[in-house]
């Protein structure tokens, strides 16, 4: 088993991870950036250690710093959580090469999917459906403009390198694509350092439905279900739930064995996500797939009955994942509210402040996973979620109307929350009746914004 471990992160995922420790016996370390001393996560662990400047580049997303803590404080392990390094292949070598266990897959497997070209490649070729696009990388224009005559247009640019719905473009027919060529190139070299792109059909009116998946080092994988993630906005998300409203048993067991022989085909281990789009005759295509735990993974342990992190620490601990396909059954309907720092009246501009008062939701069927207490002031220099709520229930109304209640139920004082906007979501007749798709937040979004605006009139 693990000893000790250090939490190269920060915000609620540090806290989740101090918990997962706990409970296990390990102990834990959390790296910790100057701007974020006095978090909630720092209270928390054993021991903190202070790992530099806040920002990111020079904390977070420093290797060497991150590194020396750990082995300055006796850490065996590192826990990257999400974001940040947690899927850095060069982090990964690194710490292999420290004597650390980095608590995820191997440097080689991260390399294979951070990069969705050669991901896609490999998905297809264990058999999984992949979005009609490019063989590879585009090598030119020219090659763009022959693949979207093959494929049809609306086409999608998407960089190779990409993360977080960043630097995509849409062209709807051959200008379009001539004029977001260049600047889709410079918009991924800016943002991850590589320009390489690659173009995909651009399907509308599609969920995005993701499998859970976990392995152990034996070979032995399993998948959890699946999480739909339709309720975006600016291809991020904002609402998600598990199980997907419009995914059947049958197709559960389609589209997870399709992730199982994925994973299986590249040897994975540990816990990962594989995401797809679905259409709405229920065929789905994949997009890519995360290497580590990601924010909405409460809602997979909800309706399983399982826990990711503690998971993640003991198949990193050589453990045999003693799961079984058959064992897993979906319990219970889970949904999840990300509450960011943001105005949704104001375009969801970022908000700051000192938390004045703050009092989570309770009772029966809720979880909340946040990194808040009253008199905190989250620092701006990093992303602005505050606190994921979650609810659960027999049914999907019975989680959405305890959502409702929690969501009234959450004080946040001194800082502009998501609150509002995700009150008229859960709400709204068309997601309430499961018929949305990554493209209807905006729509409502609209709608939304005019009502404010007239009540304010
Ligand atoms: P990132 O890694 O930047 O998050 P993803 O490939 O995971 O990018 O896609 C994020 C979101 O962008 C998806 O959930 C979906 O809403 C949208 N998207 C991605 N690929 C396509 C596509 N081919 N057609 C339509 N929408 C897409």
């Amino acid at each position: 088993m693990l000893n000790k471990v250090l939490i190269a992160n920060r915000g609620e995922i540090a806290v989740r991870i101090v918990r997962a420790c706990q409970e296990l016996g390990i102990q834990s370390v959390v790296a910790y950036s100057e701007a974020d001393r006095d978090s909630l996560a720092v209270r928390l662990a054993d021991e903190a250690v202070c790992i530099g400047p806040a920002a990111p580049a020079r904390s977070y997303l420093n290797p060497p710093a991150l590194i020396s803590a750990a082995l300055i404080t006796g850490c065996d392990s590192i826990h990257p959580g999400y974001g940040f390094l947690s899927e850095n292949p060069y982090f990964a070598e690194m710490c292999a090469d420290c004597k650390l266990t980095f608590i995820g897959p191997s440097a080689e497997t991260i390399r294979l999917m951070g990069d969705k070209v050669i991901g896609r490649q490999t998905m297809r070729a264990a058999g999984v459906p992949t979005v009609p696009g490019s063989e590879g990388e585009l090598k030119s224009v020219e090659e763009a403009i022959e693949v979207a005559r093959t494929i049809g247009y609306p086409v999608l640019l998407k960089p190779s390198a990409g993360g977080g719905g960043r630097g995509m473009r849409v062209a709807y027919d051959e200008s379009d694509l001539l004029r977001a060529y260049p600047t889709a190139r410079a918009e991924a070299e800016a943002a991850f350092g590589r320009g390489d792109l690659l173009l995909e059909k651009y399907l509308t009116n599609v969920r995005h439905v993701e499998v859970q998946v976990l392995a152990d080092s034996f070979g032995h994988a399993i998948h959890l279900g699946e999480r739909d993630c339709s309720a975006q906005r600016r291809h991020q998300k904002i609402v998600e739930e598990a199980p997907s409203p419009v995914v059947t048993p049958e197709l559960r067991a389609r589209i997870g064995a399709d992730a199982v022989r994925g994973i299986t085909s590249i040897g994975y281990v540990n816990a990962g996500t594989l995401e797809f789009l679905m259409d709405q005759d229920g065929q789905y295509y994949f997009i890519e797939m995360n290497t580590r735990i990601q924010v909405e993974h409460p809602v997979t342990e909800l309706v399983t009955d399982t826990d990711l992190v503690r998971w993640q620490l003991l198949i990193a601990s050589g453990e045999r994942l003693t799961l079984q396909q058959n064992a897993i059954r979906i319990a219970r309907h889970a949904v999840e509210c990300r509450i960011n720092a943001e105005d949704p009246a104001r375009d969801f501009l970022p908000a700051g402040g000192e938390i004045e008062f703050y009092l989570p939701p309770g009772g029966p069927g809720v979880r909340v996973d946040s990194h808040l207490y009253a008199g905190y002031t989250p620092p701006g220099n990093y992303d602005s979620l505050l606190a994921k709520i979650i609810t659960y229930g027999d049914t999907r109304d019975d989680a959405l109307n305890r959502m409702r209640r929690a969501l009234h139920e959450c004080i946040i004082t001194g800082i502009k929350t998501t609150i509002p906007f995700q009150l008229a979501l859960i709400d709204d007749p068309a997601f309430r009746a499961g018929r949305h798709h990554t493209g209807y937040v905006a729509e409502l979004l609209q709608r939304w914004k005019s009502e404010q605006a007239a009540t304010v009139a």
